[in-house]
């Protein structure tokens, strides 16, 4: 008969498990390779929003796999800035531009510059995105056009450049990060749950069209994800106060270095015959939110002081 291991066994047994991840933009002080370290030798990355947060570790884990990396987003400074901490961290190029994905003329002209850069782009990750928690009685009619622009319309403008001047011809992989928002109708998240739904069903209507063309089209969804603005924003650490995640299956919140393994099982050949779906990466959260509306209304004035 099993014994159960003891809590502090169990707890560094965890521990050993979860790869580590630092708070903020920075990169991990050390890594240690799960994966091969070449298994993106050679290819090129662009990755929308890859100047902070979740989009930053994915720069980071691909670049340790040998991907040289484009991060994009409107604020050329943090780009940049993150770009040489990159390269300092890797020792692979990362080329940081600014573009806003509403506007797809800047798209055009970051890829063209790019593509002058690297010669080639293999992956696409579509992680640019707005989020904040509003009831929908208080959302104004521009601020749920803003979140569709830039989740929706914005990942559709970036796939269908990068399709027009890379992909069509290449093939290519896209991962599109959205969320498990829309799943159980998050209270007070009508604006994203909505914009990353619609990601969720372009991933499977470009995988349907695209796949000939040796495209692959997949979403990540990840749950609360610590070190991040929009963990921040979200009131994750006042969910984290309360005691809220020990309702999620795993126990905790994940972490950006978590997020960016299974994006590079996305990008990666390991994945080479998946393409559709929606990877959901949340520690089975979804399953077991309460989502409460008073409870996330607690959060929504606790987070914006
Ligand atoms: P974040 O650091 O705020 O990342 C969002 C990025 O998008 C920023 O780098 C921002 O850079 C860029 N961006 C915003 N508007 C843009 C625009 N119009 N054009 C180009 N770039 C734009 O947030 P994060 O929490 O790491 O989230 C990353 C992704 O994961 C998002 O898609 C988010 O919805 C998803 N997600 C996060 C969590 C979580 O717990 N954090 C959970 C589920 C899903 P600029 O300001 O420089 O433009």
């Amino acid at each position: 008969q099993a014994v159960p291991a003891p809590p502090a066994m169990a707890e560094a047994a965890m521990a050993a498990r979860v790869p580590p991840d630092e708070d903020g933009d920075e990169c991990l002080p050390q890594y240690r390779h799960l994966l091969s370290p070449d298994l993106l030798e050679g290819q090129v990355a662009f990755i929308t929003g890859g100047g902070s947060g979740i989009g930053f570790r994915i720069a980071e884990i691909f670049m340790r796999h040998g991907c040289r990396t484009v991060i994009a987003s409107r604020n050329l400074q943090r780009v940049s800035e993150a770009s040489k901490k990159l390269v300092a961290a890797t020792g692979q190029q990362c080329l940081p531009l600014s573009i806003d994905v509403r506007q797809p003329q800047t798209i055009a002209a970051a890829v063209d510059e790019a593509l002058k850069e690297f010669k080639r782009i293999d992956i696409l990750i579509n992680g640019a995105a707005g989020n904040f928690l509003c009831p929908a009685s208080a959302l104004s009619f521009n601020a749920f056009k803003t979140v569709i622009d830039i989740d929706t319309i914005g990942t559709f403008n970036t796939s269908k450049v990068l399709f027009e001047k890379y992909f069509r011809d290449h093939g290519g992989v896209i991962v599109n990060i959205t969320a498990t928002l829309s799943y159980r109708g998050q209270a007070l998240q009508v604006h994203a749950g909505a914009a990353k739904a619609a990601i969720d069903a372009m991933t499977r209507h470009l995988a349907v069209e695209w796949g000939p063309n040796n495209i692959r089209v997949n979403s990540l969804a990840p749950g609360p994800i610590t070190g991040t603005e929009g963990f921040r924003r979200l009131g994750g650490k006042f969910a984290e106060k309360s005691k809220q995640f020990a309702g999620i299956p795993l126990q905790r919140a994940g972490n950006k270095t978590e997020i960016a393994h299974s994006t590079l099982y996305l990008a990666s050949p390991l994945s080479s015959y998946v393409t559709g779906t929606t990877l959901v990466v949340d520690g089975g959260s979804w399953l077991t939110s309460p989502n409460s509306f008073s409870a996330l209304l607690g959060i929504a004035s606790s987070s914006a002081k």
